[in-house]
């Protein structure tokens, strides 16, 4: 007998336990979260999955067609792109390519998203470009080396932390104007055609360059600079461990293909600000899931 009660216990537990878990499942926007997932959601999730530690950027394609369905209502922050990714799911259906395109509406922000999908105004120029005081590959004082005012102090920090744990950094490439962006894309594109130029160089207005708040790094030596070698580097190992302490982060994670738009990148830095980039790095979310559709646009 005593066996059966305990049983019947156990089981009201389950039972119990199950109409809990189902109920909480049920309750949407608890913390302001959006939880309408979407099929494109579904596939995203997926194909990121497998796609983790390739590089090649499959998914984009597969997927061109949920990022048009949604282009089309003109709002004010960004429709085109993310239907609901939410900033406290992590998740998104983003999918980065150029068959959709907006301007964004901030574009001297620190926080300005820019990408496949988002582009500067034409002819941007970022207001307060200055010389952070670090070592480069290179020694002429050229466009390249700049880089905004707020982005060169936190770099001339990052460089800073980094010697002081034995990693010597060095500048690769920093700001670059939107005429310099066309003639290097154009070069890309006339060696490798326009598909192979866009998993690896951004079209002209769509390049992080050109905010000023984007660093390539490498080793002092140069050795690997801008190339896939350099993932696994110590340089690279302590980048990817420190830089959001300084306010950037890795903005072409690995296995993140399809939301970025480009393959992973370690040597490519962001300046976000401490706070963004602390979420980026321990959610390990790209910038794109961060924001979601709250991107403000003026097209
Ligand atoms: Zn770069």
């Amino acid at each position: 007998m005593r066996k059966y009660v305990v049983t019947f216990i156990v089981a009201v537990l389950i039972v119990g336990g199950a109409i809990f878990a189902w109920d909480r499942n049920r309750t949407p926007a608890a913390e302001g979260e959006v939880v309408q997932k979407t099929p494109a959601l579904a596939q995203q999730n997926s194909s990121q999955g497998q796609q983790k530690g390739s590089s090649d950027i499959n998914g984009a394609s597969s997927a061109k067609n949920n990022s048009s369905s949604t282009a089309s209502t003109g709002a004010k922050t960004a429709s085109g792109a993310p239907t609901n990714s939410s900033k406290t799911s992590g998740k998104t259906d983003f999918v980065n390519t150029y068959d959709v395109e907006h301007v964004v509406a901030n574009p001297e922000s620190m926080q300005v998203l820019v990408n496949k999908t988002y582009r500067l105004p034409a002819g941007y120029i970022p207001p307060d470009l200055v010389y952070p005081n670090v070592p480069f590959t290179f020694s002429e004082k050229i466009e390249k080396r700049k880089m905004r005012r707020d982005a060169a102090v936190a770099l001339e920090k990052l460089f800073a932390g980094a010697k002081k744990d034995g990693v010597s950094l060095a500048g690769v490439s920093g700001y670059r104007s939107e005429s310099r962006q066309i003639t290097l894309y154009n070069n890309y594109v006339k060696r490798d055609g326009v598909k192979a130029a866009d998993t690896y160089s951004a079209r002209p207005g769509h390049s992080e360059h050109q905010t000023g708040l984007t660093i390539d790094v490498s080793g002092s030596t140069g050795k690997c600079a801008a190339e896939s070698c350099f993932a696994g580097t110590k340089e690279a190992k302590w980048l990817d461990k420190h830089a959001h302490e300084y306010g950037f982060i890795i903005r072409y994670p690995e296995g993140k293909d399809s939301i970025t738009g480009y393959k992973y990148e370690p040597w490519h830095l962001r300046f976000v600000g401490t706070k963004i980039a602390a979420e980026v790095k321990s959610r390990s979310i790209t910038l794109e899931q961060y924001f979601g559709n709250a991107v403000p646009v003026s097209k």
